[in-house]
């Protein structure tokens, strides 16, 4: 079996661990995908981790498909400036105006590390504050409380994270105004930045109130600390301007990956000119990468964002998600469980637990081993929900009308399975 043999040339059999599924016997092998399908050892699939959230277009668009095959015809890296990455960038502080400079790096996690050394460059200060079950890649400044796999394997905290490193990463509640002004007094004047998913996706999806936004801009101006939105999920998901543009908050650090880089690798960090003009060459804090701004995500960000740019693809993704949670609250309902859904343009999630989801302690109040058993029957039925209470599904631009019917069919078909196994 394949699973034996993955496990014998890579820790856990898996090159991520949330790749690793902990409640199936073995990991699903893919073959190929395709608009909303996978194709894989468990047959088709309709996919709603889409490479977690990377995909908003659909699997193998053929626009991004015909970019990079056009960009593979002109040679694929050249470690020179292109005029190609210059018209990228253009569109991204157009749709994202706090964005005024940026780097183009290759995954979210070097964005928000190098955003994160920027912020201590530019204020010579050490400290950060981070949310509980936020995750922002798996570097050492973040690896502490994180959300997403983290949390999925019970490492939240990971091991080899020097304590001298750990200390300066001061951990926060999520959503809690009072806990954060109380965190923002006790660190005091060591206060480099403040890090947060705008709208939280690595711990189910916990959509924040607007105030805790707010708290977050003013507390961090008032004390000299930049803001950092990671928006590696939200940018260019909750349309063309991310949760900043949705919520009205403009952060002086952005970092971003995922959707805008098509499903290439991608991370970009940026924000204020006179901050990021702190980055080498032209500034003292250090970043480079033999593969930065790598010529074939770059081609496929931009196919991404000039669809993107239409409205389409969010009409339909935007639409098929609402349409999902609605019928899973629906089909819950009917069939006696609490379910609580939360949704959020083309993001959404479900929980067993009676109440609301506004904080990581609801996530963990609710009833995990009842989402996997879901989770599991609903592959049965052709259904590929995200594997993880702590993750967030995704709907695409192929999530189609007919596709979220088909969907809801085959969730109604697993709920009822569900009742009936757990008597
Ligand atoms: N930040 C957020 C909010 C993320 O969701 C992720 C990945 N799930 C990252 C950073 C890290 O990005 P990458 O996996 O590209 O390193």
């Amino acid at each position: 079996m394949l699973f034996e043999r993955a496990r014998q040339v890579f820790p856990g059999g898996v090159n991520s661990p949330a790749r690793a599924l902990k409640h199936l016997p073995s990991p699903l092998v893919a073959k190929a995908a395709s608009g909303p399908y996978l194709y894989t050892d468990r047959g088709r699939l309709v996919d709603y981790c889409m490479a977690f959230g990377a995909i908003i277009l659909g699997h193998a668009h053929p626009r991004v498909k015909r970019a990079v095959e056009e960009q593979l015809e002109r040679g694929w890296i050249y470690a020179l400036l292109t005029e190609q990455e210059v018209e990228f960038a253009e569109a991204i502080r157009r749709h994202m105006p706090s964005v005024e400079k940026m780097r183009i790096v290759n995954t979210g996690t070097e964005a928000t590390m190098n955003a994160i050394r920027l912020a201590r460059g530019y204020t010579k200060r050490d400290v950060i504050i981070k949310f509980d079950g936020n995750f922002h890649g798996s570097h050492d400044y973040v690896l502490v409380k994180a959300g997403s796999g983290a949390a999925t394997w019970g490492i939240p905290t990971s091991a080899g994270v020097p304590q001298d490193v750990v200390k300066l990463t001061v951990v926060a509640p999520y959503n809690d105004v009072d806990a954060f002004l109380k965190a923002v007094r006790e660190v005091g004047d060591r206060l480099a930045a403040v890090i947060a998913e705008p709208v939280a996706g690595n711990y189910g999806l916990i959509i924040p109130d607007a105030e805790f936004l707010k708290a977050l801009r003013e507390e961090t101006k008032r004390v000299g600390a930049l803001l950092i939105f990671d928006e590696v999920i939200t940018g260019f998901r909750l349309g063309l301007g991310g949760a900043q543009g949705r919520f009205g908050i403009r952060p002086d650090l952005t970092t971003l990956g995922k959707v805008v880089g098509g499903g290439f690798p991608i991370g970009i960090f940026g924000g204020r000119a006179e901050v990021m003009d702190l980055i080498a060459p032209s500034g003292p804090v250090y970043n480079a990468g033999t593969y930065n701004a790598h010529p074939v995500s770059v081609a496929a960000g931009l196919a991404v964002l000039k669809e993107l740019e239409t409205g389409e693809p969010y009409r339909i993704a935007d639409e098929a998600a609402g349409r999902l949670a609605k019928g899973i609250e629906d089909i819950a309902g009917r069939l006696g469980f609490d379910v609580v859904v939360k949704q959020i343009s083309s993001m959404f999630q479900f929980y067993f637990k009676k109440g609301d989801v506004k904080t990581p302690q609801d996530v963990r109040e609710s009833n995990e081993k009842m989402y996997l058993k879901l989770h599991e029957i609903a592959l049965r039925h052709g259904v590929y929900l995200t594997p993880s209470q702590f993750e967030v599904n995704f709907t695409s631009a192929t999530h189609t009308r007919e596709v979220v019917e088909e969907t809801l069919a085959a969730l109604e078909k697993a709920f009822q399975q569900l009742k009936t196994e757990i008597g």
